[in-house]
């Protein structure tokens, strides 16, 4: 677990580097709970009405070693392990990605436009090219959608 993946758990909020989240180990009617995280991804809890972090921990249904990364990554397994994104946040980022790609291709229906490959367009002239940003954001967007699945899917 990294510590964004416990915030959203907690329906944390983002506070500086780190979160703050209510504590699920006390009544807490106001967040008083702070996550944060080290370079080496291990996610350091404090809750300010003086919770022990084992509780929090147990609370969560974690364990204490959740908060560390696995000892036998290496220096780049950490970062990558750190970056891991939640299942929901990258359906979030899926569905952003996919009414880009809708918004951009609506319009290029309406405005008549196409691709901007000269051969597409020679065969049909009552097309425009489609406006260089719009073509760029497709091809980020197509990139993006296709990395995303692949992360859902394993595709
Ligand atoms: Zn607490």
């Amino acid at each position: 677990m990294n510590a964004e993946q416990i915030a959203y758990n907690l329906n944390g909020k983002r506070n500086g580097k780190g979160y703050i989240c209510k504590c699920p180990a006390h009544s807490d009617s106001s967040p008083s709970l702070s996550i944060s995280e080290t370079d080496d991804g291990t996610v350091l809890i404090k809750c300010f009405a003086g919770c022990s972090t084992e509780s929090i921990v147990s609370s969560l249904g974690l364990e204490m070693k959740d908060l560390f990364p696995p000892s036998d990554f290496n220096q780049y397994q950490r970062k990558e392990y750190k970056q891991t994104k939640t299942k929901a946040q990258l359906f979030k980022a899926l569905y952003h990605e996919l009414i880009v790609l809708l918004l951009i291709v609506d319009n290029r229906v309406t405005h008549k436009e196409l691709s901007r490959n000269k051969n597409y367009r020679a065969a049909r002239p009552e097309f425009k090219p489609i406006p260089e940003e719009f073509w760029e954001r497709e091809i980020l967007a197509a990139k993006r959608v296709k990395r995303i699945a692949g992360d859902l899917y394993g595709v």
